[in-house]
């Protein structure tokens, strides 16, 4: 085994049996940042590798890892904002040129099988053009899952469900629960502070919960008028004080902040308020940040590649496969 650093994670490490890892691939919001991309969890435990989110960006993130698109067939979405679906072409097509070789697997809320059947129809000629030159035919293919309250997906000691959360009207967001190896990590997705996330985060070890930057700073530096930055940051979405409460009433060892425009001078405001409910352990999300849930928790910095190579899968090569 490679001996870990601390403090940096080197793509290639496995995951350490009966943990679970989680990259995050992008922390961002609907606001494009090259530094920031759209929201996308990367999570690996045991066999099983799943994306909760695509959201735009985050894929170039992916590949910066250096790991084959064939060892990853699964995203499962929250909800169908641009800022966590925008990349779902990406990973399907471009996936699938690049060596996957089995169907992409999508779960989402209701109108998810819609959103595929027309990438389906968007991306028609494009998948025509590359058809004659790629054998891996079934690396083309795209399944889609509509999903309810309830178990999502359950594989190789894996099981991930989905409850729902407050987020915009009309409403159809969820967060998500993955349960491995006696290990419990929640995701809210977008969400206002509540209840049905509370009720389910109880003993988990991480939670992932979104969270705007504090109003007044959000709408000086968005230059938003206030009243809208109070609707965006208290009634869409929590404040960071309001994190904190969850995190008080749910007790993880580890709680993390994404959604967060992450600015140097944001953090120690942010956490500011989030000390104002909560003393515990809690971090603001970056990108690339990967996160080892183990007895102990490791949080680490992923050192990648800006301009990476493909990744064959094993023992073939791309376009050969
Ligand atoms: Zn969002
Ligand atoms: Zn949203």
């Amino acid at each position: 085994m490679i001996n870990r650093s601390r403090h940096f994670f080197y793509p290639g490490e496995s995951v350490p049996e009966g943990q679970v890892r989680v990259t995050m691939l992008g922390t961002g919001t609907p606001f494009p940042r090259r530094g920031q991309a759209g929201t996308c969890m990367f999570v690996e435990a045991g066999e099983q590798k799943i994306f909760f989110d695509c959201g735009p960006g985050s894929s170039a993130n992916f590949t910066s890892l250096g790991i084959s698109f064939d060892l990853a067939d699964k995203v499962i979405l929250t909800h169908h904002h641009v800022d966590h679906i925008g990349d779902l072409g990406s990973f399907w097509v471009g996936g699938w040129t690049y060596g996957r070789r089995t169907p992409f697997r999508v779960w989402g809320p209701e109108g998810t099988e819609k959103i595929v059947e027309h990438h389906r129809e968007i991306y028609e000629w494009d998948l025509s053009t590359r058809t004659p030159f790629l054998k891996n035919l079934r690396g083309k293919e795209i399944q889609a899952h509509d999903y309810e309250d309830g178990t999502i997906f359950d594989e190789g000691g894996v099981k991930v469900s989905a409850f729902k959360v407050t987020h915009t009207d009309p409403q159809n967001s969820y967060g998500l629960k993955l349960e491995a190896f006696g290990k419990k990590l929640i995701f809210s997705g977008d969400t206002k502070k509540c209840n049905a996330l509370i009720d389910n985060a109880q003993n988990a070890d991480v939670i992932i919960h979104e969270a705007f930057p504090p109003t007044e700073i959000y709408a000086e530096k968005s230059g938003r008028p206030l009243a809208l930055a109070r609707q965006v940051c208290e009634v869409l979405h929590t404040s960071p004080s309001e994190a904190g409460a969850v995190f008080a009433a749910t007790q993880p060892k580890l709680g993390i902040i994404f959604h967060m425009y992450n600015n140097d001078d944001l953090i120690a405001p942010a956490l500011d308020d989030v000390r104002k409910n909560y003393d515990g352990k809690v971090i603001i999300g970056q990108d690339l940040m990967v996160v080892d849930i183990g007895d102990e928790i490791l949080v680490r910095k992923a050192v990648v590649d800006d301009k990476p190579w493909p990744v064959a899968p094993a023992g073939v090569k791309i376009g050969e496969n």
